[in-house]
């Protein structure tokens, strides 16, 4: 599945909008992009999954893990398309840990996936638990790689998408300065 399939699937599903948003965080953007919008679609989200485990299979890896929540169902489709386990860790005291009886060991060859990457901090998290657990990072991959540097994580890394969204303080918001009416995603408009 080449880019444009992906960004065909992200638009139909709505989880990319393109317009003109003020995002949670304040800032203004010409995109939004909310991903277990298309994952919610089980269809959807396997095609994803087959996408990436085509990229990834080269790493021979032997099992997947993800960080909680959003890399859980990305994840899993990938384990499903590469025929391996699909783990993840998740948040405890503020530091992402394996519970549940998820274990990886040297044995282990790690594929980390994750469903955006933006700064690729969840990534390199990830990434160090499996490491201090004594397994083989084998890569790590993401539907959209929203940031300029994939080198970031320190592994081989693989994205479906590249796609920068740039942010804005209102005060120098273009879209503003157009006088294009900024909009909340997720508030229903009407038509
Ligand atoms: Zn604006």
């Amino acid at each position: 599945m080449d880019s444009t399939a992906v960004l065909d699937l992200f638009r139909q599903s709505g989880a990319l909008l393109e317009g003109h948003f003020r995002l949670t965080s304040g800032l203004h953007s010409e995109r939004y992009l909310q991903s277990a919008l298309v994952l919610q679609y089980p269809d959807l989200a396997a095609r994803l999954g087959d996408a990436i485990g085509e990229q990834t299979r080269h790493l021979q890896p032997t099992v997947v893990l993800s960080p909680a929540l959003g890399g859980i169902v990305i994840g899993q489709e990938v384990g499903r398309a590469l025929g391996v386990r699909a783990i993840f860790a998740e948040r405890q005291d503020g530091r992402l840990t394996l519970r549940r009886g998820f274990a990886v060991g040297p044995s282990d060859r790690v594929l980390v996936v994750e469903d955006v990457l933006t700064t690729g901090g969840s990534t390199r998290e990830t990434i160090d638990v499996a490491r201090e657990a004594g397994a083989q990072i084998v890569g790590a991959s993401s539907i959209i790689d929203r940031g300029s540097d994939a080198s970031r994580v320190g592994v081989p890394f693989f994205s479906l998408v590249r796609m920068e969204v740039p942010t804005y303080e209102a005060a120098g918001c273009p879209l503003c300065a157009k006088g294009v009416p900024v909009v909340k995603p997720g508030s229903r408009t009407d038509h």
